[in-house]
């Protein structure tokens, strides 16, 4: 299998959501797949659901040579080996891996949409893709534009970071 990049966005709002962040890019590298950057760690207010933490939300560039739907595999074995409960659309989530982009490849599979179909509603992927891969093309657009048409709302950049 060619090695191929894919972006893949990380979140965490539920428990010590840094640790389980840090735990999960750990356990998704492999020599099947390896780390090239990790974006800043940003934080945002959990719209939605009612009290609970926000959300930290983090983008990481991996090189793979896994196939799509078994890089999907993989996300969801991270999500399940940190006790994320299933079931509702909305809550809380011990850790959450969406696959972002996979090379340029587009995907219609009843697992898998690629790339992601809510990706450019979503400020806390936006802005943290925008950090490491501006000139990235998704859809025939510049992630850099994506961005600049995508106000911040709730979305802050933290201090802490990520180590791979
Ligand atoms: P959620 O974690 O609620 O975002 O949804 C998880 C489910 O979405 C998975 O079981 C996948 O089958 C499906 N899915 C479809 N496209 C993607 C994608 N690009 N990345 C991750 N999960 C996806």
């Amino acid at each position: 299998m060619p090695v191929t990049r894919a972006y893949v966005a990380l979140g965490s709002n539920q428990g010590e959501r840094l640790r389980l962040m840090q735990l999960a890019l750990d356990f998704l590298s492999s020599h099947e797949l390896s780390i090239v950057q990790v974006s800043p760690i940003y934080e945002n207010r959990a719209l939605g659901m009612a009290e609970a933490e926000d959300f930290l939300n983090a983008i990481a560039e991996v090189n793979t040579s896994l196939s799509p739907i078994n890089l999907l595999d993989r996300c969801l074995l991270v999500e399940s080996e940190f006790g994320r409960v299933r079931g509702k659309e909305w809550a809380p989530r011990t850790i959450d891996l969406d696959i972002i982009t996979y090379g340029h490849e587009v995907i219609q599979h009843p697992r898998l949409c690629i790339p992601h179909p809510r990706l450019t509603e979503r400020d806390f992927v936006v802005h943290p893709l925008n950090a490491i891969a501006p000139d990235l093309v998704i859809c025939g657009q510049r992630v850099s534009d994506i961005a600049q048409s995508l106000p911040i709302d709730e979305l802050t950049l933290t201090d802490y970071c990520l180590h791979f």
